[in-house]
C-alpha cells in the first residue's frame, strides 16, 4: 500500500538508487534527481565508440550484501544481473617477481609457495583469525549511530578488541607474513578507501579477508549495470527518476529540510529529504554558508580526505591478453604513497592498477578489440596541481609506463579512443570535494559515531546515503548506509518493513 509520505532523494548514485529502492517497496513516494543525464553518478558507464568502461567501481565484493538489497525488495539480483566470480581474482606485479590471486584456498597457498617460498601457514592464519574479526566487526560497523548511545552498546564494547586500535592494516598484517612484499598483496585494499596501507586502520584488513573468503565479481556488461538494475526496480515500483535535473540548494525553514529547489528554479516540497551527492560538496554547494555549525565551510576544509585518481580509459583496437584485473606496484612503494598522502607531489615511479574486462566480457568491445581501464592513485586537490598544464604529461607517463611494465610498447599506435578523468575532473564535473574520490577519509577519528550520521545531526527531515556517511566509500557499504537510512525513515513515519534492521547475509553465506 502506498505510503502518503513523500521522500526526495539528491543523487541517484549507488547510494540513492539503494535507498530509493527500499523506500520504494515499503511504499513511499519516490523522487530522485540527478544533474547527470544517466543514473549511477561514478558507477555510471562510459560509452564511447562501441566500447563500454565503468567509471569507477570495477571490484564487486561481498556480493551478499547487493543480494540482499534485492530480496528486501522482494527480488533476486540473478534476474536483473549476470555475475562471474573472478578466479583468479587479479594479478599483482611487483619489480621481481608477479602473484596471482586466488580465492580458492588450494590454488592460492601453491602461488604463495611459487612466489615467496611460503608454507601458507600465515595464510591459513590470517583466513582464520580475520574471519573472527569480520564476523564480531561487520555487525557493529553497519548498525546506525546517529546517536551517542547506540556507540555504547554492548557487542560494540565486546568487540572493541578487535579494532586493533591503533595498528594498522600493514602492521597488522605483520602477525601473518613476514615479506613485505607478501604483506602488501593483503594490504594494497586500503587504496580502495583511498588510504595508504601504513595509515588505514587495522580493521580493514577485512578487504583482503573478504577477497579470499567471498571472491570478487565482475557484472556482465560492467558493474554500471547493478545501478541500471537498481533504477529499473524504482521505475518499476512506480516511483520516479529525473535525470538532467540539478539541484540547486535545500529549502531549509527553521533549520528543517522542507524540500529542494532545482536549477530550472522550480520548487518541490517533501516529507524527507536524502543527501546522495557527494558529502562535503553538498554541505558546500546546496547549503547557504552560515547555515552549518559543525559541517560549515571552514570545519569541512580541515577534515582529512581520501587520495584522488587519474583514470584514463583506452578503446583498443586490437586484443590485449591481459587479466581481467592487474595491480602494479611503483618499485618503491613506499615513496609513491609518500608522495600521493604526505608530500602530495606527482611521481614517475607510480603504482596503478588496469582493467581488461573485455577477456572476461566480449559486450565490452567490439569484437578483436579492447577496452582498458587504467587507475592511478594520485593527490587529492589540496595538492594545488595544475591538472590543465600536467594532464597530458601524465598521459604520456601512463603510456610509457604500460609499456615499460606490462609490456603494451604498442599500445600508442592501437588507440581508437580515449576519456582522461584527471582530480580537477572528479571536482569540477563529478562533484566530488577536493577530487577526493573515496570521500573523508576512515580514520578512527571520521568513522562510526564520528563520521557523518545517517540522520543528518545538522537539519531535521535530512538523511545522508553514499560514501561520505557512515558505514563509509565502497559498494557494499553504501548499500548499507542506504539500508540504514531507510529503516530510520521507516521508524520515523512508523512503517514496517521486512527484514533484519541489519545484515543478515554474513550468516546465510557462511550457514
Ligand atoms: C575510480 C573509482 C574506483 C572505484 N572502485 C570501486 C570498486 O572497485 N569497488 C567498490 O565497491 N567501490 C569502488 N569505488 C568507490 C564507490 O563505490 C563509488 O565511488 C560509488 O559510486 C560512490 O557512490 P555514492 O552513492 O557515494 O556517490 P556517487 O556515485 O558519486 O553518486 C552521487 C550522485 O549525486 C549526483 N549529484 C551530485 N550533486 C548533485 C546535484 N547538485 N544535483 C543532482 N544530483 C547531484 C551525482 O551526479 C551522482 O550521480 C570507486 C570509486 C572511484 C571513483
Amino acid at each position: 500500500m502506498r505510503n502518503p509520505k513523500h521522500i526526495i532523494i539528491v543523487g541517484a548514485g549507488p547510494g540513492g538508487l539503494a535507498a530509493g529502492m527500499l523506500l520504494s517497496h515499503r511504499g513511499f513516494k519516490v523522487s530522485i534527481f540527478d544533474k547527470n543525464s544517466e543514473v549511477g553518478g561514478r558507477n555510471r558507464a562510459i560509452r564511447m565508440n562501441g566500447f563500454t568502461f565503468d567509471t569507477g567501481p570495477t571490484f564487486l565484493l561481498m556480493k551478499g550484501v547487493l543480494d540482499e538489497m534485492f530480496e528486501l525488495c522482494g527480488r533476486r539480483s540473478e534476474d536483473y544481473l549476470q555475475f562471474v566470480n573472478l578466479n583468479p581474482m587479479y594479478r599483482l606485479i611487483y619489480d621481481d617477481r608477479e602473484l596471482s590471486v586466488f580465492s580458492d584456498r588450494n590454488a592460492m597457498r601453491a602461488e604463495l609457495q611459487r612466489a615467496f617460498g611460503a608454507s601458507g601457514e600465515g595464510y591459513e592464519r590470517f583466513l582464520d583469525n580475520e574471519r573472527q574479526r569480520f564476523a564480531r566487526l561487520y555487525p557493529c560497523i553497519t548498525r546506525d549511530y546517529s546517536s551517542l548511545r547506540s556507540f555504547f552498546s554492548l557487542d560494540l564494547l565486546r568487540a572493541l578488541p578487535w579494532l586493533a586500535f591503533p595498528k594498522s592494516v600493514f602492521h597488522n598484517l605483520g602477525q601473518y607474513f613476514d615479506q613485505e612484499k607478501m604483506r602488501l598483496a593483503f594490504s594494497f585494499q586500503s587504496k580502495y578507501l583511498g588510504m595508504s596501507p601504513w595509515e588505514c586502520p587495522a580493521l580493514f584488513t577485512m578487504l583482503p579477508y573478504l577477497e579470499h573468503d567471498y571472491g570478487i565479481y565482475h557484472v556482465m556488461g560492467g558493474l554500471n549495470q547493478i545501478a541500471e538494475a537498481m533504477a529499473q526496480v524504482i521505475r518499476d515500483m512506480g516511483n520516479t527518476i529525473h535525470t538532467d535535473a540539478t539541484v540547486e540548494s535545500l529549502i531549509i525553514e527553521n533549520g528543517e529540510v522542507k524540500g529542494i529547489t532545482l536549477k530550472n528554479g522550480d520548487e518541490i516540497r517533501a516529507d524527507e529529504v536524502v543527501i546522495n551527492a557527494d558529502f562535503a560538496h553538498a554541505m558546500t554547494h546546496l547549503i547557504a554558508p552560515g547555515t552549518l555549525r559543525k559541517y560549515s565551510q571552514a570545519n569541512l576544509e580541515k577534515r582529512d580526505y581520501s587520495c584522488s585518481t587519474f583514470m584514463l580509459y583506452l578503446g583498443l583496437d586490437k586484443l590485449y591478453d591481459l587479466p581481467h584485473h592487474t595491480i602494479v606496484f611503483a618499485k618503491d612503494y613506499q615513496t609513491n604513497i609518500r608522495n600521493i598522502f604526505t608530500n602530495k607531489t606527482l611521481t614517475e615511479d607510480f603504482s596503478f592498477y588496469v582493467q581488461n574486462a573485455s577477456v572476461t566480457d566480449s559486450h565490452l568491445a567490439p569484437s578483436g578489440k579492447s577496452a582498458l581501464y587504467v587507475l592511478v592513485p594520485m593527490p587529492n586537490n589540496d595538492s594545488g596541481i595544475d591538472w590543465q598544464a600536467h594532464c597530458q604529461n601524465v598521459r604520456e607517463q601512463v603510456l610509457d609506463t604500460l609499456g615499460a611494465r606490462l609490456g603494451l610498447h604498442d599500445i600508442r599506435q592501437h588507440i581508437d579512443c580515449e576519456k582522461i578523468i584527471t582530480p580537477a575532473n572528479w571536482e569540477s564535473d563529478e562533484s566530488v570535494y577536493k577530487g577526493a574520490t573515496f570521500s573523508l577519509s576512515h580514520k578512527f577519528s571520521q568513522m562510526l559515531y564520528w563520521r557523518p550520521h545517517n540522520r543528518f545531526e545538522e537539519l531535521a527531515n535530512c538523511y545522508l546515503v553514499g560514501g561520505g556517511t557512515h558505514p563509509g566509500s565502497g559498494l557494499p557499504t553504501i548499500y548499507e548506509s542506504a539500508r540504514i537510512s531507510s529503516n530510520l525513515i521507516c521508524q520515523k513515519h512508523n512503517v514496517p518493513f521486512d527484514g533484519n534492521k541489519q545484515s543478515t547475509w554474513l550468516n546465510k553465506v557462511k550457514a
